[in-house]
């Protein structure tokens, strides 16, 4: 019943979601795999991101534990596109409370953001939302709108410089996506559905929101509202869906395994 529950909301969610640029998307997986591979290696030349290196302090262990509570979102779950993306999350050492996803697998979460968590299922869920960005292949899916074609991909790969600068500014361009609202209605659904199968709380990535909201009107905001604005739709509307499957809000959280990795962050 719970798995026909699940169906049914994902068929839904894809219903919602069947605009024309998911339609038009001509990407291969492979190529998603490619656009994220050239997208990391455009942050990684620009000094602004400053990504947390192999010399730095502690490096290992946040980037394993990181990469650890993505395995257990990716382990317990049934993702699209799972064998094809090679999931790995890198940490950008930066006071910026966000994260984001290009493509392929490629998930990005500032040191900001981890700092500004309470607990690892909030993180999970965080995390999850990423996931769901480049299951859901919502950045080939905007590159195929804005007009980036295989050809003008496969030209690049080879190096030909027209296609090359076409392609120029893909890494920020993937980086800085605005996602549409469908696009990030269905990554807060999925997320937290995926999340409602591991042993996390999944109603942590409403909570992660509900944080969120109460900066809304610092004199600050954090970044991640620009990119994902009304927090409190999307509190209700994670609500919904874990309502719907009747999701348990009695899971893990831990807070005291996440204090002691804060105190590993730069
Ligand atoms: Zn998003």
């Amino acid at each position: 019943m719970k798995r026909f529950l699940v169906a049914f909301l994902f068929s839904l969610s894809f219903l919602g979601c069947a605009s024309l640029s998911r339609s038009l998307n001509f990407f291969s997986l492979e190529d998603d795999v490619l656009l994220g591979r050239q997208a990391d290696a455009q942050l990684k030349a620009d000094a602004r991101y400053r990504f947390l290196k192999p010399t730095d302090r502690n490096y290992q262990a946040i980037v394993d534990y990181v990469n650890r509570v993505k395995d257990k979102l990716l382990q317990a779950n049934q993702i699209p596109h799972e064998e094809a993306f090679d999931y790995r999350v890198q940490v950008i050492n930066d006071d910026v409370i966000n994260a984001f996803a290009t493509a392929g697998g490629y998930v990005y979460v500032y040191t900001g953001i981890m700092k500004f968590l309470d607990n690892e299922a909030q993180l999970a869920g965080v995390l999850a939302h990423e996931i769901a960005h480049v299951a859901h292949r919502h950045g080939s899916n905007q590159m195929a709108f804005k007009g980036i074609t295989r050809s003008v991909l496969a030209e690049a790969l080879k190096g030909k410089s027209q296609a090359v600068q076409a392609l120029a500014g893909i890494g920020y361009e993937l980086a800085m996506l605005s996602y549409s609202r469908e696009d990030e209605n269905q990554a807060d659904e999925s997320g937290a559905l995926w999340m409602s199968k591991t042993d996390y709380n999944p109603y942590e990535s409403q909570a992660f929101f509900k944080k969120i909201r109460e900066l809304k009107n610092a004199p600050n905001p954090p970044e991640f509202l620009s990119t994902h604005p009304n927090p409190e739709n999307r509190i209700a509307n994670i609500e919904r869906v874990l309502r719907a499957i009747n999701a348990k809000n009695d899971g893990a959280l831990y807070e005291r395994e996440y204090r002691e990795f804060k105190k590993l962050l730069p």
